[in-house]
């Protein structure tokens, strides 16, 4: 008898559901929670707080929630400013939740309750030498929306050095869409951004070793080196970047009896993750692109090992690679480069100093923030059109502005906008985003009368296409077509024996299918080549 796929998913979450109980029966410690409402206010966010811990407490009677209104004094005792502010283990730990785990940060909530249960920081060890050398409290302030792929890394990352150094490090997760004049007041326009003693320590998400170095430093670190001591892996295949090509490539490399790893520095997903819906992926009529990057990695996980949030920062050439990521050293017959593209910035005055500040690329991450407040999308194709009816369908009142005078979006997608009523500004440009610690206007040109504008906004956004995330490729040598491309054959192979490519960083039609297509070619040219490697073929 076969399961129908119904069957087989429930069967697992059913499993799931065990395992889960399983740990939290087995955690040392009991986890006391203190939440803080405001008496007699329907609050949104305590409710969903309230239901989230429930449903927790479902799975456990370790779990205990104590509520207590904004003038009891336990409010003073524990200094709490906001409702809903939620302490996780106060006994023992100094973390505090302002907002609700809801969403995205369901996941980070679930973290935390084992973290703290187990009393075990998890941190890596090279993590764990880095945040032992702190000698000074640090305060920790991580900004996180619900709707933002990238927050839970970095308020998992945040947690766990809380966990690791109680007394030393205490943690604050402040929920933007909950707190919007905290954030405001730190200008914190786009999440996660991280402070730590007020001072900024990171903007996005970071590696877990990055985040300490940056919390020890005080200040936003981008590399960190492992010591030569860290440990080793040996794998066959290693596959640089956790987007649909990296996640397909992996599922066709182990199902063709290849040992494969996948490395993802961010969220799994790339491009993906972020993509407000997706209409064109075959299977889906329409889905979120965040729960079609939860399908397909849950799909990976049943084959191929996934280290995320780990970067790669070296790569030896040699038989086997040598490659260092920020945590860890593996050696591998072959490389997949599967690392996608970044989004193009626009390089006008301004941009990069408000960045963060109400300049911003992540509609999904950042738009709960400008609900009821101006913005414009700039861009003219899928992407800008997806997110612009995205911000509008959130309460966010945006123009579109695009530099010509038809838009380069799917018909699909046109016929959307039209009915939306969302306003297009035509050929426009922005020249310059004004604002002192957050956008308060631009200045546009009109390409074709040359007229100058002056707009007053609150927020900026860009769609304006992505470029290839190339430096790991460049720095290996590994050659580039004269658009910035990732030169290969018709078999994904690069100039370099060993080295093979996929996805967006390749070029070509971009869509989530043909990515997804790409890796599962690049795989199984891979196993060609291990099987009968052409650089030693004779003709
Ligand atoms: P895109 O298709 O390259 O469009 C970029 C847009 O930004 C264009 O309208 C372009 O204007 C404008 N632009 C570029 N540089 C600019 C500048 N310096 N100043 C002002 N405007 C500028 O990028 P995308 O929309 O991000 O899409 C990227 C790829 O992903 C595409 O292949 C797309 O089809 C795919 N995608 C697919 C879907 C989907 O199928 N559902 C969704 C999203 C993205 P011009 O038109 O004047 O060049």
């Amino acid at each position: 008898m076969t399961l129908t796929d119904t069957q087989a998913t429930t069967q697992k979450q059913t499993e799931y559901i065990r395992q889960l109980k399983n740990t939290f029966e087995k955690m040392p410690h009991d986890i006391e929670m203190l939440l803080f409402t405001e008496k007699g206010v329907d609050n949104i966010f305590a409710e969903s707080t309230r239901q989230v811990v429930r449903a927790f407490r479902e799975l456990t009677p370790r779990i205990r929630l104590r509520e207590y209104g904004m003038d009891h004094k336990m409010a003073a005792k524990w200094q709490i400013t906001d409702a809903p502010t939620l302490l996780i283990a106060p006994d023992r730990y100094a973390i505090r939740w302002m907002g609700a785990p809801m969403g995205e940060e369901a996941r980070t909530f679930l973290e935390a309750l084992i973290l703290v249960g187990t009393g075990v920081s998890n941190l890596s060890e090279q993590s764990r030498k880095v945040i032992a050398g702190i000698d000074s409290e640090r305060h920790i302030k991580v900004f996180v929306s619900p709707t933002c792929p990238y927050c839970p890394q970095q308020a998992v990352n945040a947690i766990k050095a809380a966990v690791e150094r109680p007394g030393v490090i205490s943690v604050e997760l402040i929920d933007i869409q909950c707190n919007p004049e905290l954030a405001r007041q730190y200008s914190a326009n786009s999440v996660p951004q991280t402070y730590a003693e007020e001072v900024l320590i990171g903007q996005g998400a970071q590696s877990e070793e990055v985040f300490a170095l940056s919390l020890k430093k005080l200040e936003p670190q981008t590399l960190f080196i492992p010591d030569s001591d860290a440990e080793l892996v040996e794998t066959d295949v290693l596959i640089v970047g956790g987007g649909p090509a990296g996640l397909t490539a992996g599922i066709y490399a182990v199902r063709s009896g290849l040992k494969t790893v996948v490395i993802e520095r961010n969220a799994l997903g790339g491009q993906v993750a972020t993509t407000p819906v997706v209409e064109n992926y075959p299977g889906f009529t329409q889905i979120g692109g965040k729960t079609l990057v939860d399908i397909l990695a849950t799909h990976a996980l049943e084959y191929v090992q996934i280290f995320q949030g780990e970067e790669v920062v070296d790569v030896v050439p040699g038989k086997p690679f040598d490659i260092t990521t920020t945590r860890r050293r593996f050696k591998a017959k072959s490389i997949l480069l599967a690392t996608g593209a970044k989004h193009k910035r626009l390089n006008v005055p301004g941009e990069s100093r408000l960045s963060g500040k109400g300049v911003s690329y992540c509609s999904t991450c950042d738009g709960p923030l400008f609900k009821g407040r101006n913005v414009v999308m700039v861009g003219g194709g899928n992407s800008a059109v997806t997110e612009a009816l995205y911000l509008q369908h959130m309460g966010v009142h945006v123009t579109l502005m695009h530099r010509r005078d038809s838009l380069r979006a799917q018909k699909f997608l046109i016929d959307q906008l039209t009915v939306s009523s969302i306003p297009i500004l035509w050929n426009t440009e922005i020249t310059e985003i004004l604002g002192q610690d957050r956008v308060e206007a631009i200045e546009t040109i009109n390409t074709q009368t040359r007229e100058k504008i002056s707009l007053s906004v609150d927020g900026v956004f860009f769609s304006i296409g992505y470029e290839p995330a190339v430096e790991l490729a460049q720095k290996i040598g590994v050659a580039l077509t004269s658009d910035g491309y990732i030169q290969k054959d018709a078999k994904h192979r690069t100039n370099i024996p060993g080295i093979y490519s996929a996805g967006d960083v390749e070029g070509g039609y971009k869509q989530i299918v043909t990515a997804a297509g790409q890796g599962a070619e690049a795989a199984m040219s891979i196993f060609e080549d291990v099987i009968n490697p052409y650089w030693n073929r004779s003709s």
